[in-house]
């Protein structure tokens, strides 16, 4: 069969101009494969690490397995070591030293393990109408009836006066209980359906169910919320007044499971940003004797803002560098003002039923590989990092010289919202910044779907930045 010759027209379309397509076509079987292979590991942290404090735990037990040791602030590292700085249970920095001098800058990945949910208040526990409840107050940006009938897991600790630390994981195990919010049954919802959204679930009535039967005795009121005390007393030694001083967090109790026939998407609570930790976790445990030191930063408190010591609009990167840096004679800032930095966190993706706010030209989509976002932010490009145009054309030809597809998006339509990432702190420090993730359907719901293809490539593109 003769090859079909190309028109001039044809020839110069290819040239000239660009055709993302999807990934589905650029890359093998075999490399699904890999990619499918890749996402059971990514499956598995998803289920381990539904909060900061579980995912923390969990880098800090795999960086150790794989020889990182305790950062100590006074020594001097040599190229190959490996080094862990937990921050509070809440955050945690990993690196290795590598080949070049440490003036040179260091390669910095940073994600945020935080996600949105439920966090009990502080005076959580009471009874009405003879049914217990958990009173909460949710963490970061949510839709709040996608929130109401959906079971929900317990994470935390409580801290007691004495500084005793109780781990609270509870929901997740075959067998253990599980939590919900209740929600208006259609029938008596005529008045309820005609509010808009944000008002029709009040962040008020996001009140947990944890219990209806009594302790037996007439002679006491509240006798449901007196007997649900004493089951916490029995487990874990507390009393009411221990809830003052407790971190407990209601998040969804389902797993992470493949979605489609063809097995190629992950549906799952907390996909933002699991879904760029865990490649950045996997990528720098990968890495042996590299050129340049890479970083690994995993930020808590980025749904809320950023704010607190385990957010990165702190000093504790800035300390960490500044730490890492003083044996070899530099300040911090020598070392950051050189430095670069890939802001790993999700993008939205295109999704077909919701086209309106999205301009499809800058649109992110799944399956399209990993999305580049020059910017965040909102109207009128406020509160962002604008990487320059100098180290996104560095980040292309690093994606495109490594076979990794990427493509270049912004979050919706101009005036439609916005949204921001830890970006624009990591970039106050003077360091150069793009914003580098995986598109995300349904974020920021208790069940977000990732493409897997995505999701390896992600991991592939951290490891190619480590590597350069
Ligand atoms: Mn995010
Ligand atoms: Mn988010």
């Amino acid at each position: 069969m003769q090859e079909e010759k190309k028109s001039q027209a044809e020839l110069l379309k290819e040239q000239l101009l660009m055709e993302p397509k999807n990934g589905g076509l650029n890359y093998t079987d075999d490399e699904f494969e890999l990619a499918y292979g890749y996402c059971d590991g990514y499956k598995a942290f998803l289920n381990a690490a539904k909060t900061e404090r579980e995912a923390v735990a969990y880098a800090v037990a795999a960086a150790k397995a794989h020889g990182f040791t305790e950062f100590d602030s006074g020594k001097k590292y040599t190229a190959g070591d490996k080094v862990c700085y937990d921050n509070r249970g809440k955050a945690v920095i990993l690196a290795v030293i590598g080949t070049r001098p440490l003036s040179a800058g260091a390669h910095i990945v940073a994600s945020h393990i935080d996600s949105p949910r439920l966090d009990l208040k502080q005076r959580p526990l009471y009874e009405e109408s003879q049914i217990a409840f958990f009173k909460t107050h949710y963490y970061g940006g949510i839709k709040k009836y996608q929130w109401t009938t959906v079971p929900l897991s317990l994470h935390g600790v409580i801290v007691k006066s004495d500084g005793t630390k109780i781990a609270v994981k509870i929901g997740e195990d075959e067998g253990d209980p599980q939590f919900c919010v209740t929600d208006l049954l259609p029938h008596l919802a005529r008045e309820q359906a005609k509010k808009t959204m944000s008002e029709a679930i009040p962040g008020e009535t996001l009140n947990i169910v944890i219990g209806s039967r009594p302790f037996r005795d007439d002679k006491v009121s509240e006798a449901v919320k007196l007997n649900i005390i004493r089951l916490l007393n029995e487990k874990y030694g507390i009393t009411e007044a221990d809830l003052l001083s407790a971190e407990l967090e209601a998040v969804p109790a389902h797993k992470a499971v493949d979605i489609g026939f063809d097995r190629s998407l992950i549906g799952s609570y907390g996909h933002d940003d699991r879904v760029c930790a865990y490649p950045e976790l996997t990528a720098l445990l990968e890495c042996d004797h590299p050129a340049s030191t890479c970083v690994c930063v995993f930020a808590d408190k980025e749904e809320t803002g950023s704010d607190g010591n385990t957010g990165l609009n702190s000093s504790f990167l800035k300390y960490f560098i500044a730490d890492l840096a003083r044996p070899y004679g530099l300040a911090g800032r020598d070392v950051l003002s050189r430095s670069k930095c890939l802001s790993a966190d999700v993008s939205a993706a295109f999704d077909p039923n919701y086209p309106d706010v999205m301009e499809k030209r800058n649109a992110a989509y799944i399956n399209y590989g990993v999305v580049l976002n020059k910017y965040t932010g909102h109207g009128g490009k406020s509160d962002t990092n604008d990487a320059s145009a100098e180290f996104v054309a560095e980040i292309r030809n690093l994606l495109d010289s490594n076979h990794i597809q990427w493509h270049m998006a912004e979050l919706g339509k101009v005036d439609a919202g916005g949204g921001g990432t830890v970006a624009k702190y990591i970039a106050n420090l003077n360091v150069d910044v793009v914003d580098v993730g995986v598109p995300v359907l349904s974020m920021h719901s208790p069940f977000e779907l990732v493409s897997k293809l995505d999701v390896y490539l992600a991991y592939k593109a951290i490891g190619a930045f480590f590597a350069a």
